[in-house]
């Protein structure tokens, strides 16, 4: 028995697993791959990301093991972020494989369980839980917990299981993907737009093994089987096509195949099974967004799921992980879409890249991508008014009266946190109720304004509610320098606190 039973043990998984354990729910995750392939298909996180690992103070980690670099991209069109309102303007190079260690070793830490190779084959639910079918070393099994989430990938079981709809747009491509010894190696690095060709392009890199390259075929307008195995000859067979070279490719240590169908599942629960990451989304690679959206789902969910495991708000909660993600992803992966449009070959493709080179050359175009691209203007709609509401907040310094710390400092345990440059009793008295859930934090007023990237500047407000996913709940009315708080405002704070972390006790 478990609060919480999570299939899959890939980013996504193991992203939710410590988000759910932060918040002392008992979490198992259970992993259908006896062991780690080391394997990795992303090779990155965008900003947002590294925001997320830095909200949870584990960002040292990834930076350490990666490489910072200014690199966001719309079809391989840069995008400068590097003046975004960000502690991190930047996106991190960094292996899956290291990705996924470094996020198990911190899901142990933390006390979550583990099992594999325990493959989820079944699932039942009732009224107070769900039953969930194992096939393991040990033959079938059957485990219960609250609630199950499906963390297992493109292909879900647990998607499927549960018949939720996953519409989308078929593939127009197949893409191949081979990590192999080359005996003739390419002069030049191959990784953007110069590979593109009449009928699909190519990509060589080093692969994350030393002496290994990685090879990227794209066919245009072929579709495969996705149950046909990828061999070492289709992937020279392509490459030859498109290169016109397949510089003696020999002794594959993987080999994969990937396409840009793009789906989204048409709710993201089904009672009380959920999904996120692959399993609810999957689109074609283009600017790396796959891996950086399961991150934020798993931030999205993770204290909504514990709060309502805990008995502290209503399972309603949890319809806004649907509702805030689906919005979010729709748009993604309208932009992905967009981005494989700029990927064909031909005059059609060739003006509408200039077309996009023109318009990221101003400003507000570049700035539009970038927010967009970094995943750093993710927002959710939570209502009229002071234009921060919804948004991710900005890491500012703040001065307490235990000194000076920063935003995303306040919510390394993932707990909301009301940012109080007031010191006036009345949001004290209103936060009574949720005393053991939200923490205050009075702060001496500093900022005028604070900086969005794509937003811009706002005028600052004199109190803000912020959630554990680093999102903006409400802000009072007035700013800083007039901390005279209309009755409504704290009302509306009271009405956010209920929706946001539920009824007070009693
Ligand atoms: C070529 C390529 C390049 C990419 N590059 C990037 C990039 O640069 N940036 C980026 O953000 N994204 C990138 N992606 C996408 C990224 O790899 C995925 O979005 C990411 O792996 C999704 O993580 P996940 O945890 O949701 O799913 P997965 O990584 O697929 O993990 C699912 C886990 O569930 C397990 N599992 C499956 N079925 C079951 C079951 N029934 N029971 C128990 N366990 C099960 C699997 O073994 C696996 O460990 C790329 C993808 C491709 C193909």
């Amino acid at each position: 028995m478990a609060d919480v039973i999570i299939a899959g043990g890939g980013p996504t998984g193991l992203m939710l697993a410590c988000e759910l354990r932060l918040a002392g729910v008992d979490v198992l995750v259970l992993e259908r791959l006896a062991r780690r392939t080391g394997e990795s298909r992303a090779g990155g996180l965008h900003a947002r990301s590294v925001e997320l690992l830095d909200q949870r103070g584990i960002v040292d980690r990834f930076l350490a093991e990666g490489s910072a670099q200014p690199l966001a991209h719309f079809a391989f069109m840069h995008l400068d972020i590097e003046g975004f309102p960000t502690r991190h303007p930047y996106a991190v190079a960094i292996h899956q494989s290291r990705i996924e260690q470094l996020l198990e070793d911190r899901a142990i830490e933390l006390g979550v369980r583990l099992r594999r190779p325990a493959e989820v084959t079944g699932l039942r639910q009732d009224a107070t839980g769900v039953e969930v079918e194992i096939a393991g070393e040990a033959g079938t099994e059957r485990l219960r917990a609250d609630y199950l989430v499906g963390c297992d990938g493109g292909r879900s079981t647990v998607r499927k299981l549960t018949g939720i709809g996953f519409p989308g747009t078929d593939a127009t491509l197949t893409a191949q993907l081979g990590d192999v010894e080359l005996t003739d190696p390419p002069a030049e690095v191959v990784f953007g737009p110069e590979g593109r060709r009449d009928n699909g392009f190519y990509m060589n890199f080093n692969s994350e093994w030393p002496g290994l390259y990685r090879i990227i075929t794209v066919e245009f307008d072929k579709i495969t089987n996705r149950d046909e195995p990828v061999t070492l000859e289709t992937l020279s067979e392509a490459c030859t096509d498109i290169a016109g070279t397949d510089w003696g490719m020999h002794s594959p240590r993987r080999l994969d195949r990937f396409s840009d169908a793009c789906r989204l599942v048409d709710r993201f629960r089904a009672g009380r099974v959920l999904l996120a990451g692959d399993a609810a989304h999957v689109h074609f690679p283009s600017s790396g967004q796959g891996l950086n959206l399961g991150l934020q789902d798993a931030v999205n969910l993770g204290w909504k799921l514990a709060a309502v495991v805990r008995g502290q708000a209503p399972d309603t909660l949890l319809d806004s992980y649907h509702d805030e993600r689906h919005l979010h992803t729709t748009h993604m992966l309208n932009n992905i879409r967009a981005q494989t449009s700029l990927w064909r070959a031909g005059q059609h493709a060739d003006a509408l890249r200039e077309v996009f080179h023109d318009l990221i050359e101003f400003e507000d175009g570049n700035r539009y991508l970038g927010g967009v691209i970094s995943q750093l203007d993710t927002h959710y709609p939570m209502g009229d008014g002071h234009p921060a509401l919804g948004r991710r907040m900005t890491d500012l310094d703040i001065k307490s009266p235990t000194g000076q710390i920063r935003v995303f400092e306040l919510l390394h345990g993932a707990r909301p946190v009301l940012l109080d440059y007031t010191g006036r009793s009345e949001l004290r008295t209103a936060l009574e109720g949720w005393a053991d859930r939200v923490d205050l934090v009075e702060a001496e007023p500093r900022d005028d304004h604070w900086s969005f990237p794509v937003l811009g500047e706002v005028p600052a407000p004199a109190a803000a509610l912020i959630r554990p996913d680093g999102h903006v709940a409400w802000v009072a009315s007035t700013g800083p320098a007039d901390p005279e708080l209309p009755e409504t405002d704290t009302e509306a704070l009271v009405a956010a606190l209920t929706r946001w972390f539920g009824p007070t006790r009693g």
